[in-house]
């Protein structure tokens, strides 16, 4: 058409696409999910918009997202009359990765070994390219609210695309129709039964309606009503909706381990629903990631970068609706609003609180969870020292006594020894290599029992937390840890007492030859089979967070 170009896409894209097409991934289902959503995400930018500018909803209808089949042209089309896309905005959000979602996606590709691909679509979903997987062309018309002219994009998804303006007569009146011209074995998604069943299996809780035409002559039929699942009450909502309503919100394709849907009623009032997710989200350690609530009023999207949610609680996805707040409020209100501030404090405490029930209640599926998340819900112990207490209270960890299943610090006090003072943890990259390394033998030998801490953040929360319930935290590789007033277990042997007059000899002729290379060299208790060991400082830094901190360029 006039003023119409050629482009090639990004050469990220190009893979993405290359890989769309090949696709061997079964469950191309997936496509519709991300179209529906991208509708529904339409909508909901343009309600937000239009609450500063009124006259953007005139002549474009309540908002709704509209399927339409066309079994002769083979084509499915998704249409919305949200807040549609200039040719500018097109070309920047279908030619690039902007997302930062599909760009942690591609970065994971390029890890993981050939053939992990479609293991990879079904975990992430990949946006909008995911068309792809079941049409060899997509049109793209648009018009954006407000504006009086019409943008087309079209591709093939072999390299380059097309954009340009499109004739007002094609296009919505507003908002955007993706038009998919589907390959040869995707026929299925021309069948409006079919459609229907998988639309509101995936999508049936999105807050906006969709209609099906099941044929491009035909009527739309409302196939799911837009009510926002969390304004129902709970009785109504199965546990199915609730997967469903997770897998929209999250973006994820398992179940959710926890559920949280409640109402907050009394000085604030507010609705949350949120979710701890099955399975890691793939942009868990990304470091920008901060909390993914999104923060509706009254039902309309404001905004996902609230943070409602600390840092350390990055994990949970959901949502949160405020009945408080005005509709127009700003990004600098949110910073400031002290209705806001009083939800992230509500919210924070709530999803603790039930992390610490289900711990109770099910420690089975809360190991899951911890095993998942305990890396990040860590970061709390040093970041957060008001909910210290509650986190170390539903901390899990492996240790030397544990076997599988992992142990709290709670069953870890109520087992320590008789003249044992405190609660000692080793630090390194590896459990089963920890468990054996000598400076755990005088444990051994006493049955003390040592927690075996693996994760990166360990060497600074331990460093950072002195004590819990009265008993100190000690490193074993920090000299001096005190085990003499424990005893040995029967049939261990004993050291040599240390102030005999051979090995204070041989002690002296060791701090001779290592010089300054030590700060001292002594007899201990602490080892039974081992000649020597290294040890930090009494008072010094642990040995694995001074290999950290070397690492760090420290
Ligand atoms: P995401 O939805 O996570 O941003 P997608 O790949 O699904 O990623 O979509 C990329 C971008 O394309 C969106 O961010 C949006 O800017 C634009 N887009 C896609 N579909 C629509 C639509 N129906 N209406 C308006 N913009 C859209
Ligand atoms: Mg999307």
């Amino acid at each position: 058409g006039a003023g119409e170009t050629t482009r090639s896409f990004e050469a990220d894209v190009a893979r993405l696409l290359h890989l769309m097409v090949h696709s061997v991934y079964s469950d191309k289902d997936v496509f519709l999910r991300e179209l529906v959503s991208n509708a529904a995400d339409a909508c909901e930018k343009l309600r937000f918009e239009a609450i500063a500018d009124p006259a953007l909803l005139d002549g474009g209808g309540e908002p709704a997202i509209t399927l339409t089949v066309d079994p002769a042209a083979r084509t499915l089309a998704v249409e919305d009359n949200g807040i549609g896309m200039t040719e500018a905005e097109m070309a920047e959000a279908l030619g690039t990765i902007a997302r930062s979602g599909t760009r942690a996606f591609m970065e994971r590709m390029a890890e993981s070994a050939k053939g992990g691909e479609s293991r990879l679509i079904g975990q992430f979903g990949v946006g909008f390219y995911s068309a792809f997987m079941v049409a060899d062309r997509v049109d793209v018309v648009s018009r954006r609210a407000g504006g009086d002219t019409a943008a087309r994009w079209s591709s093939d998804g072999l390299g380059t695309y097309t954009v340009g303006t499109a004739d007002p007569a094609e296009a919505p009146a507003r908002g955007t129709r993706v038009t998919l011209h589907l390959k040869e074995d995707a026929g299925a998604y021309l069948d409006p039964d079919a459609l229907e069943r998988t639309v509101r299996a995936q999508s049936g809780h999105v807050p906006v309606p969709i209609a099906l035409r099941r044929a491009p002559d035909a009527e739309p039929e409302r196939i799911a009503d837009g009510a926002a699942l969390w304004t129902r009450p709970k009785s109504e909502i199965s546990a199915a909706d609730y997967a469903d309503a997770y897998r929209t919100l999250a973006g994820q394709f398992d179940d959710p381990a926890l559920t949280l849907h409640y109402r907050a009623e009394g000085l604030h009032e507010y609705t949350v629903l949120a979710f701890v997710p099955g399975s890691k989200p793939f942009d868990l350690f990304d470091p920008d990631r901060a909390g993914r609530m999104k923060l509706y009023v009254r039902r309309v999207f404001i905004t996902d970068e609230a943070e409602i949610l600390p840092r350390w609680l990055r994990f949970v996805r959901g949502l949160v609706d405020s009945a408080d707040l005005p509709l127009n409020v700003s990004r600098e209100m949110i910073q400031e609003s002290r209705v806001v501030a009083a939800i992230r404090k509500g919210v924070t405490n709530r999803v603790l609180s039930e992390l610490g029930k289900l711990a109770e209640n099910e420690p089975g599926r809360y190991a899951e969870v911890w095993e998942n998340f305990g890396a990040v819900l860590k970061e709390g112990l040093y970041e957060d020292e008001d909910r210290r207490a509650a986190l170390l209270g539903i901390a899990r960890f492996r240790t030397t006594a544990s076997g599988e299943a992992p142990r709290s610090l709670g069953d870890y006090v109520a087992a320590m020894k008789d003249g044992q003072a405190a609660i000692y943890y080793a630090v390194g990259a590896d459990a089963d290599r920890l468990a054996a390394s000598p400076q755990l033998e005088g444990f051994a030998a006493r049955g003390v029992e040592v927690l075996l801490l693996t994760d990166q953040v360990d060497g600074f929360w331990t460093s950072m937390v002195p004590e819990f319930e009265g008993k100190p935290l000690r490193s074993v590789t920090q000299g001096l840890a005190d085990l003499g007033a424990v005893p040995l277990r029967e049939g261990a042997e004993a050291p040599e007492a240390e102030t005999a007059p051979e090995i204070e000899g041989f002690l002296a002729y060791l701090r001779e030859t290592l010089g300054a290379d030590v700060s001292d060299v002594r007899a201990s208790e602490r080892l039974t089979d081992s000649a020597v060991c290294l040890v930090a400082p009494d008072r010094g830094i642990d040995r694995q967070l001074e290999r950290l901190l070397a690492s760090a360029g420290r």
